[in-house]
């Protein structure tokens, strides 16, 4: 924008962006302190105080040689990705001020933003998957995720093997040995262990430090397979993979991130090694997420901890009163584990009981649809981590489509109502749930 006055004032650099500030005092600062400003500086936006929204398709290259230059870095020919703004489909100011913010919480190194949580999935497997590799998962994972090991990389020749959410060590070792046989046969290698711990919507844990060993002992350090984990029901407040081994933690951003129902976005942090091949897919495909997105993820961030923590209470509260409920039966809740090797996980792993959390109703399929349809505050919708209550019943809903011997395998039965708490009055929860059960 011209200024009138630019003949009379010296030249100030108004344009010199901040450094950002991480520490004070030596003090290092917390998550929830950074998410306010980190990333941005106002001086490059006209002193607007949040970032402005960058709608366009295309960014002007100061001169020729800076469009080599970040053509360089968008093509892989220097590492790193671009050091400048191409064009949308590979970046943008907003999606790099939240990659940025979002790296903070797992203490990342590096942070790619996409379109959905499956966007993110499928670019990372896409990034590390060839014709005749093994797949290695924990079960059960995302009923979309499944669908896309199974079905879609099926179809490219791409196979897999799965372990129980709940496996030991040895029993991972076991599977990782067959996994190295299978590859062998069928021409490739094991592409990539992939994890979702809690296990949706069973709540079952992943001991991630005991993959980790089980990859290293049977791989080495070299050449072994990368640890993705799927950290969307605890992350990035209650659980931080990265710390226990995993390379690549991925997010459905739609959850407790955006936290308000409004929006559907993904993440992937991990290492820079980890993160360029994947930045390259998402350019070749774009998966990236739109700028008003990440703008609305930015505003979420900063609320982040008040939101999951209350909502953690409330969680904890509500817990508390169905778990002695005569017309309840048992609680999927991380709070109360009975077993004792996926408490030892919890305490190794876990910072929180996260608010989502099954509960099983007594009788079947008609009692608990009984108690969903007397709820008053909380509303019948799958998703999880917004601000408000939600209630479904995932053998009738999200797990439909999986056949009925594999959902009695994992314990999906009629009666599991799947419950994500918000931020309400935790006393007006309590008492919706009292009233529903009453009709059951
Ligand atoms: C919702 C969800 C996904 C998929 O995310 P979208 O944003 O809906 O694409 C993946 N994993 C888990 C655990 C989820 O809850």
């Amino acid at each position: 924008m011209s200024d009138q006055n630019d003949d009379a004032v010296p030249v100030t650099p108004r344009r010199m962006p901040k450094a950002p500030i991480e520490e004070i005092g030596g003090r290092k600062l917390k998550p929830s302190t950074l998410m306010m400003g980190h990333g941005y500086d106002p001086v490059l936006s006209e002193g607007s105080l949040k970032p402005p929204i960058f709608l366009t398709s295309t960014f002007a290259f100061e001169d020729a040689a800076a469009g080599k230059r970040h053509f360089e870095g968008i093509t892989g020919k220097r590492p790193g990705g671009a050091d400048g703004l191409v064009y949308s489909r590979f970046n943008g100011p907003n999606q790099e001020i939240l990659e940025d913010r979002l790296s903070i919480w797992d203490e990342a190194e590096d942070a790619l933003v996409f379109s959905s949580g499956m966007s993110a999935i499928a670019t990372v497997l896409l990034t590390n998957v060839n014709q005749g590799d093994v797949v290695v998962h924990s079960g059960p994972l995302y009923a979309a995720t499944e669908t896309l090991i199974n079905k879609i990389l099926g179809r490219f020749g791409v196979t897999f093997l799965d372990f129980p959410a709940g496996a030991s060590p040895d029993e991972v070792s076991a599977l990782l040995e067959q996994a190295k046989t299978q590859a062998a046969e069928n021409g490739g290698k094991v592409a990539i262990i992939y994890l979702e711990s809690p296990a949706n919507p069973t709540n079952a844990l992943v001991d991630i430090e005991g993959v980790t060993n089980a990859r290293n002992t049977v791989f080495g350090e070299d050449g072994a397979p990368p640890i993705a984990i799927d950290n969307t029901f605890l992350g990035p407040l209650w659980q931080q993979p990265l710390k226990h081994g995993a390379d690549i933690v991925i997010y459905s951003l739609t959850k407790y991130v955006g936290g308000h129902s409004d929006l559907v976005a993904g993440g992937v942090l991990g290492s820079k090694a980890h993160m360029d091949p994947i930045r390259a897919i998402r350019n070749t495909i774009g998966t990236i997420c739109d700028p008003n997105t990440a703008w609305m993820l930015m505003r979420s961030l900063e609320t982040l901890e008040l939101r999951m923590t209350r909502a953690g209470e409330n969680a904890e509260k509500v817990c508390a009163f169905l778990r002695d409920h005569p017309k309840v039966e048992g609680l999927g809740y991380l709070g109360f584990i009975s077993d004792a090797s996926q408490q030892d996980i919890y305490d190794r792993h876990c910072s929180g009981a996260g608010s989502t959390f099954s509960v099983f109703i007594k009788g079947g399929e008609a009692q608990a649809f009984a108690f969903l349809d007397a709820l008053k505050i909380a509303k019948l919708a799958v998703s999880l981590g917004g601000t408000e209550t939600l209630a479904s019943l995932p053998a009738a809903m999200t797990h439909l489509s999986v056949p009925d011997d594999r959902r009695a395998a994992l314990g999906i039965t009629d009666n599991l109502v799947r419950i994500s708490i918000g931020v309400e009055d935790p006393d007006d929860l309590i008492a919706d749930f009292e009233q529903a059960l009453k009709t059951v």
